[in-house]
């Protein structure tokens, strides 16, 4: 096992069933699947009749998947760091596409905002986590100190479900903590690639002091626009703190800085 590979391999049947029931993956269809270790999704997923191109960055584990799969037309593998190969590589050249992945929790949520500009290439997302991190992608302002940044851009990005707790047991070597599967279902923000970019970039500044107020926050990291509108920005959120506003009002609160303050200065 290599800690820093985030090596917890899925070794109760039931849950690698119910991975792929949730997906809803069928033949014919294209499957992203990274990280596939050893193989266990990436054996049901090919008995389904999906394509599968999977991305595994441990040689150890490439050369085992080579002769576990060298029979099979419908499997391809990219070998590598899945935030590091040229995107278009993993990208499906038809669709239907889903992606189904026991993600390595040490760089889950780089994985996810890596992929969230190209999320529409597929129909669904279908992710192992760890609880907190599927948490944090589901939740709503009411989800107190799970909201923040990863929330919004899940609510940025799609409709979301978490299906389902996975203890650790279910791993072989058992990770210390719980695991959740998220389903996920792409959908359009309204704004380029860029502009969702700048408005995780506004989220994120907001939320690095998360206990101090948004007016504080807003002080600090945006002083300029600030004090041009101080009035009436002390007049809406005084008192509220950045885990009580909705992904609705995140989107006013930025498109308003994004009129009037223009740079991030
Ligand atoms: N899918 C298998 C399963 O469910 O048993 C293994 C899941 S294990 C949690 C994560 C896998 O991701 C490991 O095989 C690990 O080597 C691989 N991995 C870790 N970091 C990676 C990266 N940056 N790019 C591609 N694969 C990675």
């Amino acid at each position: 096992m290599k800690r820093k590979w985030g090596q917890h391999f899925l070794v109760r049947e039931r849950y690698v069933q119910r991975m792929i029931e949730l997906a809803g993956v069928q033949a014919g269809e294209q499957v992203l699947e990274i990280g596939p270790g050893r193989g266990v999704l990436t054996r049901a997923l090919l008995e389904m009749g999906a394509f599968v191109k999977a991305v595994e960055i441990d040689p150890s584990l490439q050369g085992f998947l080579q002769q576990e799969f060298a029979g099979s037309t419908q499997f391809q593998l990219l070998c590598g760091d899945v935030l590091k190969l040229p995107i278009e590589e993993l990208l499906p050249s038809s669709q239907p596409a889903r992606i189904v992945a026991n993600l390595p929790y040490n760089v889950a949520t780089a994985i996810f905002f890596h992929l969230l500009p190209w999320r529409e290439y597929w129909d669904s997302w279908t992710l192992m986590v760890q609880y907190e991190v599927a948490q944090r992608i589901c939740a709503t302002a009411e989800g107190g100190k799970s909201f923040g940044t990863l929330s919004l851009a899940g609510s940025l990005g799609f409709e979301r479900k978490l299906a389902f707790e996975v203890p650790p047991d279910a791993f072989a070597p058992p990770p210390k903590v719980n695991s959740a599967v998220v389903h996920l279902w792409p959908r359009k923000s309204g704004w380029s690639k860029e502009e969702e970019q700048n408005f995780l970039e506004f989220v994120r500044r907001l939320f690095q002091q998360r206990r101090k107020t948004l007016i504080g926050n807003l002080k600090q990291q945006f002083p300029n626009w600030f004090q041009q509108e101080r009035e009436s920005l002390e007049e809406q959120y005084l008192k509220l703190r950045p885990e009580n506003l909705e992904f609705e009002d995140w989107c006013k609160l930025y498109e308003r800085f994004r009129e009037r303050g223009r740079a991030f200065h």
